[in-house]
């Protein structure tokens, strides 16, 4: 097996320019995401609130950190202090929270609305028609920046089966950045992991999440 530091500049050196790799340390020890980030990850993807407090007391400031996991109202203001951006907003409320919290925090948050492109009743994320309305919703909102969209995709090995949701999600990036809503700034598409990566950049993703394909199978 190769190690973290080869598994992340092979990465590197196939993603095109434009495309930024984030390393998804989920249940990662805080010195395999170092290791990560000394090969040349520049930003780290967290899930968990805890597991950031872990891995950011040992990486510290040498990566920016984007939350993708799913964040509850009521942690927001920890989610704000720990992260550079968040990708997951899927409601006006939790917007609003964030918004609060960075007021508080005398910050602007840079977040990415989370698609619901599937439409599974069961997963997180906005249904791909009430986003423009959200994000129209959001532009009020003076301590928060929309940058754009996250997707996860239908749960699959085979990156054909993701594709649809990957390039419907990018049509609707493309929609919202010809409406030029005032206040918004849409310039990020977060969309693909270790086994859809490759479709979701040429479905246009300008952000791969990877974690299986940087740091090995997870245990847990
Ligand atoms: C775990 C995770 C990933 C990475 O998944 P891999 O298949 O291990 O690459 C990407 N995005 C999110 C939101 C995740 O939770």
């Amino acid at each position: 097996m190769s190690s973290i530091a080869e598994n992340v500049k092979r990465l590197l050196a196939e993603l095109p320019p434009g495309v930024e790799l984030v390393a998804a340390a989920k249940a990662r020890a805080p010195e395999e995401v170092l290791e990560a980030v000394e090969a040349g990850v520049a930003a780290v993807g967290e899930n968990y609130l805890q597991e950031a407090v872990a891995a950011k007391a040992v990486v510290g400031a040498r990566a920016r950190w984007h939350f993708i996991g799913h964040l509850q109202t009521n942690k927001a203001r920890k989610a704000v202090e720990l992260f550079d951006m968040i990708e997951t907003v899927d409601s006006l409320k939790l917007a609003k929270e964030i918004d609060k919290r960075a007021a508080e925090a005398d910050k602007v948050m840079p977040v990415l609305i989370e698609v619901n492109s599937g439409r599974e009743p069961q997963k997180f994320g906005v249904f791909p028609e009430d986003v423009p309305g959200l994000v129209r919703a959001l532009v009020g909102l003076k301590h928060l920046r929309v940058e754009g969209l996250m997707t996860m995709g239908p749960f699959s090995a085979d990156p054909e089966e993701v594709r649809p949701a990957f390039r419907e999600t990018r049509l609707l990036f493309e929609e919202l950045r010809r409406q030029e809503i005032p206040g918004s700034a849409v310039a990020r598409l977060s969309m693909g992991m270790s086994d859809s990566y490759r479709t979701a950049v040429e479905e246009g993703a300008t952000i791969v999440r990877i974690g299986t394909k940087l740091f090995g199978p997870r245990l847990s």
